[in-house]
C-alpha cells in the first residue's frame, strides 16, 4: 500500500513529471480484464487529455498486486476498483429504470483533491446491463471485458481530470460531465458503438460519476 501523505504531497507540483498510475481491484480479475483495463486507461490517457493540462507528463498504468518491490516513482495515482468487475452475467436479470450512485469519486483533504480514485465496478456493470442492446456483447467474455475496460477507464479519465485539474468543474458535454449514460461510457468504444444508439428503448438510468 502506499502512503498516502507522501504521494499527496507529490501531486500538485508533479502534473509535468512522469506519473505512475497503480490499479488496485478489490476481488480476482480475470487476467484478459487486467490487461484490457491497463491498456485502455492507458490509451485514454493519451488521447482524450485535454491539451491544456496534458504538460509533457509521461504517465504509465501498471497493476498495483504485481508492483515490483521498491519501485521509486516521482508521482503516483492510485486507483481502487471496486465490487464486481469482472461483470458475471447474473441468470435473471431485473433492469432497473434508476440507477443511482457514483460511478467514479476521488478524495480530498482540506480542499486538496488527492491522488485517489475509487470506481464503482458494479454499478458501472448495472448501467450497462440496462442497455438490452448490449447484452449480447457482454454474454461473450471478450466482448465484455472490453466494454467494461472501456467504461472503467472513462471513468478513471473524468476522475482524473478532476485531480490534474484540482477542480470539480463539470462540462455539459465530453467526459467532464456530471453524469454518465451508457454512451458516455462507451464513447470511443468501436464494436459497440452500433449497439448503444438510444432507439432500442428510452433510458432513465443515469450514473453520477463525481468528484467528492
Ligand atoms: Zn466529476
Amino acid at each position: 500500500m502506499i502512503a498516502r501523505s507522501a504521494h499527496a504531497a507529490d501531486l500538485t507540483s508533479g502534473l509535468d513529471k512522469p506519473t505512475t498510475v497503480v490499479v488496485f481491484s478489490d476481488r480476482r480479475m480475470e487476467p484478459q480484464l487486467w490487461g484490457d483495463i491497463l491498456s485502455l486507461a492507458q490509451q485514454e490517457l493519451a488521447t482524450d487529455r485535454p491539451p491544456a493540462i496534458s504538460g509533457s507528463a509521461i504517465i504509465t498504468v501498471i497493476r498495483g498486486d504485481q508492483m515490483p518491490l521498491g519501485i521509486k516513482v516521482e508521482s503516483s495515482i492510485s486507483v481502487y476498483l471496486h465490487g464486481d468487475c469482472n461483470l458475471a452475467l447474473r441468470s435473471s436479470i431485473a433492469l432497473p429504470h434508476h440507477i443511482t450512485g457514483a460511478l467514479g469519486w476521488v478524495e480530498r483533504d482540506h480542499g486538496r483533491i488527492l491522488p485517489f480514485v475509487h470506481i464503482d465496478c458494479s454499478l458501472i456493470g448495472d448501467l450497462l446491463r440496462s442497455r438490452p442492446a448490449l447484452l449480447a456483447a457482454l454474454a461473450d467474455p471478450t466482448q465484455r471485458f472490453q466494454v467494461m475496460s472501456y467504461a472503467i477507464a472513462r471513468v478513471f479519465l473524468h476522475e482524473y481530470l478532476h485531480i490534474a485539474t484540482q477542480s470539480d468543474a463539470h462540462a455539459r458535454y465530453g467526459v467532464t460531465k456530471s453524469e454518465f449514460d451508457v454512451k458516455d461510457l462507451l464513447a470511443g468504444a468501436p464494436m459497440t458503438a452500433a449497439n448503444t444508439e438510444d432507439n432500442d428503448r428510452p433510458h432513465a438510468a443515469a450514473g453520477r460519476a463525481m468528484g467528492r
